[in-house]
């Protein structure tokens, strides 16, 4: 069993992105600049956006961190997002999600101009993506896509079995993963909470990715051997013995899994940090006026 290590994987993509900003400065060029709005405070939104504005700064990015009140009004916010989009020293966009019950999500970002979609979720981004056109990939299955490269995973033919099928994750990665690219050509499963026999198609997955939301959902009886298993899920579980009272946890059961697979990635250090790196890249792509990260 080999562990797929996310966060070694994640400091080799930055420290590259690093390298390329470098080349870019010293050529006289513009350095990519990310602008994340962050509305209210959300203890797990204020963590996910603290860790991407650190990471722009370790790459040489510049970044502006913009943020609100939970109170604000869907047209201020919008308006902030217009003055973005006609901002031309920054490149790319995130609005971190959820937001406010009071806040149409959908209108906030088909707001978002997509050549600065750096999360890839503009109408404009998915469709191309279905289309196998160049497009901002969402970063979560961007930086999956890019662990499954980066440990040669054989994908062709083999049977992936998606759980989950939300716009951010298990969608995207499904249409991913059946693409005619490398990684890629999978025969892809896409299940849902209203899937029959999940457990019997789990047992017939070469590759399973796991982004459910639910701690320890993926059992070992669900794994056949020698599978590769993808765990998306961040899960806060409560944890007196931790300071902060609470510890992460995936949507899989690790220790009983782990022993029957060919690779397997662990949480924390697995895709969480695959998706900054994801983002950076966007953003990096962005930057140098490409219309996304892969086609
Ligand atoms: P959502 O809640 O949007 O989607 C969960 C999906 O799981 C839904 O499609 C749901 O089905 C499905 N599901 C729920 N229960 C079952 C069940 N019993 N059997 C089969 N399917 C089920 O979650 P996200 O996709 O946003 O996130 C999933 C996990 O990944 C979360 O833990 C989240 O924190 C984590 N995450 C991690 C990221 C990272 O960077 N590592 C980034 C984004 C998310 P249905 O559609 O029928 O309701």
């Amino acid at each position: 069993m080999q562990i797929l290590d996310g966060k070694l994987v994640s400091e080799a993509i930055k420290a590259q992105l690093a390298a390329q900003v470098a080349e870019l400065k010293a050529a006289g060029k513009k350095v990519p600049h990310l602008a994340a709005i962050l509305v209210g405070n959300n203890p797990a939104s204020e963590t996910y956006v603290a860790s991407k504005v650190k990471s722009c700064a370790e790459c040489g990015y510049n970044s502006t961190l913009l943020r609100f009140d939970a109170q604000i009004s869907e047209k201020h916010l919008l308006d902030q997002i217009t003055l973005l989009n006609e901002n031309p020293d920054v490149d790319g966009i995130l609005v971190q999600l959820p937001l406010p019950k009071h806040i149409n999500e959908e209108l906030v970002i088909n707001t978002i101009d997509p050549s600065k979609d750096v999360d890839g979720f503009h109408p404009m981004n998915v469709g191309k993506m279905v289309s196998g056109l160049p497009a901002f990939i969402p970063a979560t299955p961007y930086g999956i896509m890019l662990l499954l490269e980066h440990y040669n995973i054989p994908t062709k033919g083999k049977h992936a079995v998606v759980i989950g099928r939300s716009h951010i994750v298990g969608t995207p990665m499904s249409i991913l993963l059946s693409r005619n690219t490398n990684p890629g050509n999978c025969t892809v499963t896409l299940t849902h909470s209203h899937t029959h026999n999940l457990s019997e198609i789990c047992r017939e997955a070469d590759i399973i990715i796991a982004a459910i939301g639910k701690p320890d959902f993926v059992t070992a009886d669900m794994v056949k051997e020698g599978a590769v298993i993808v765990d998306v899920g961040i899960n806060r579980v409560e944890d007196a013995s931790k300071k902060s009272g609470f510890r992460l946890k995936g949507d899989v059961k690790f220790d009983e899994v782990a022993p029957k697979c060919s690779y397997i990635s662990p949480v924390p250090g697995g895709v969480g940090p695959m998706t900054i790196a994801a983002l950076l890249k966007n953003t990096y792509h962005a930057t140098i006026g490409l219309k996304g990260s892969m086609n």
